[in-house]
């Protein structure tokens, strides 16, 4: 007697895998082993629990299906609400077909003897590879013989506004894509074959490609690369803005080889230059122009900020950006600088008193200056727009905001830069002593970490004044790297 091989059970989330990248469901059965961790997952996580859970508070007569004590329970607890009239909300309907189980978020009975079918999302809009997601539960429910009479994406309204402490009423909106799900429903018999055959295989050799990032960033990226020949030193892709990907569909992956003459693109030649050759293009002259006009005081000024998807705090959106912290350095005509910041970790709403922070430490005249300026002048904007009382000092504010990263990306690039004018990216060949290496705290998503930590209720009193002290260093840091370098586009340093 032969062994059969082992049937794997197929899943929603195996489904979408399989049709990103066959390989990317083989090695996740069979080599899960490989997989590199996700460090967005676990706040990713955590959103999608918060927004899941409060849809379902939005419909209090809801009845949950329990995944314990295992998976085939559940399917039982279902059929035997859907076929015996229960006409209240489900969450976590589980039903299997054809070997495919799916958990449904949400099915709701649509006043007649049919279902409506949501899939919770905490995006704000419905996006294209939720299509093939609801496809799989639309396919498995109708096989199950579940009458669905529509099938929606559930997702955040960017439009809702809290104006009641704990009243989420108008979160979400439904977008209706049962129609357009249609098409891939009569497919799916087919599709869940073929992974079924795929799993039942030897590892595919799929080549890594643009697949590897859409929808979603592939864990096994590592693993498929490592076995690719290295790349050239100074690929195409380096030129900014995706100006490689016109040299890649040609077969030129070494920007040495590109032909300097065929480059019509500014920024690209410069860049290109400044690569082959490895000399630093840098315009003193015009980088001094650009900031001639900066009038003293200076302030340079950086907020961090936080978007939750539920909003905590009266009068907030849905992910709007809301400032826990600035950091401002003012310099005088002379070269003095002065150094003000701004952090709240208690949790309350931070914007009234980041608000007066800011009106009270940054200076009533001169340039405010940040790098990517238009973030800054969008925060203090909105402070205005929410505290009449300030708004006059704060619009003013605003309006003498300057911006460093046009100054730069116009007059400076250092090949190791490596097509990318973020400040990060700079700062290192300006003043290569200034690097974020060494903080704890080192970009703008580990600094919102930061914050959720800090402000969760079971966060100790010793690891806030640790997290305090790792914001203040990377906020402070900066604004103090702005500095550096508008000296060093001088020929200051
Ligand atoms: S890295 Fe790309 S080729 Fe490799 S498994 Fe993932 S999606 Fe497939």
């Amino acid at each position: 007697m032969t062994d059969r091989p082992r049937r794997v059970g197929l899943s929603k989330s195996k489904i979408t895998m399989f049709e990103q990248c066959p390989k990317r469901l083989w090695l996740s059965v069979h080599r899960g082993e490989l997989a590199e961790q996700d460090e967005g997952a676990e706040a990713r996580f955590a959103t999608g629990h918060e927004v899941g859970a409060l849809a379902c508070a939005l419909l209090p007569d809801g009845v949950m299906i329990e995944a314990e004590p295992d998976l085939a329970a559940a399917v039982a607890t279902t059929q035997a609400l859907l076929y015996n009239g229960h006409d209240r909300p489900i969450f976590e309907a589980t039903l299997q077909h054809d070997g495919v189980l799916v958990r449904i978020d949400v099915l709701e009975p649509d006043g007649a003897s049919g279902w409506h079918m949501a899939e919770v999302k905490s995006s704000t809009k419905a996006k294209d590879y939720h299509v093939g997601d609801l496809a799989t539960q639309l396919w498995v429910a109708r096989n199950a013989g579940v009458p669905i009479s529509s099938a929606a994406i559930r997702h955040i309204d960017s439009s809702f506004i809290l104006e009641r402490e704990g009243d989420f009423d108008g979160l979400f909106a439904d977008t209706d894509l049962m129609a357009a799900a249609e098409p891939i429903i009569a497919g799916r018999s087919e599709t869940v074959a073929a992974a079924r055959a795929t799993l039942a295989g030897a590892e595919p050799g799929t080549a890594p490609g643009a697949h590897c990032d859409a929808p979603f960033p592939c864990e096994f990226a590592g693993y498929c690369h490592a076995a690719l020949p290295a790349g050239p030193e100074w690929p195409v892709t380096v030129l900014p803005h995706g100006g490689g990907k016109r040299w890649v569909e040609q077969g030129i992956v070494d920007l040495f080889v590109v032909d300097p003459a065929a480059l019509t693109n500014a920024t690209h030649a410069r860049v290109h230059r400044a690569t082959v050759s490895g000399e630093v293009y840098h315009d003193v002259e015009g980088a001094r122009a650009a900031m001639a006009g900066w009038a003293f005081p200076r302030t340079w000024l950086d907020f961090e900020t936080i978007g939750f998807a539920v909003p905590r705090w009266i009068g907030a959106r849905p992910y709007q950006q809301v400032p826990f912290q600035f950091s401002a350095h003012v310099e005088t005509e002379e070269g003095a600088v002065t150094h003000h910041e701004f952090l709240s970790l208690d949790g309350s709403d931070p914007r009234r008193a980041c608000a007066e922070a800011l009106v009270e430490m940054v200076p009533q005249t001169g340039a405010v200056i940040g790098y990517n300026a238009s973030f800054e002048k969008g925060r203090i904007l909105e402070l205005a727009a929410a505290f009449p009382e300030l708004a006059d000092a704060l619009t003013a504010m605003a309006a003498r905001v300057v911006d460093l990263l046009p100054v730069t990306r116009a007059n400076w690039y250092h090949r190791d830069q490596r097509g990318s004018w973020s400040i990060k990216a700079v700062l290192p060949t300006v003043a290569a002593d200034m690097d974020y290496a060494a903080l704890e705290v080192k970009d703008g998503g580990s600094a919102q970490e930061a914050y959720a930590e800090a402000i969760a209720a079971d966060c100790t009193a010793e690891r806030r004044a640790a997290l305090d002290a790792a914001l203040r260093a990377y906020c402070g840091r900066d604004t103090e790297a702005m500095i550096v370098l508008a000296r060093g586009l001088s020929g200051a340093l």
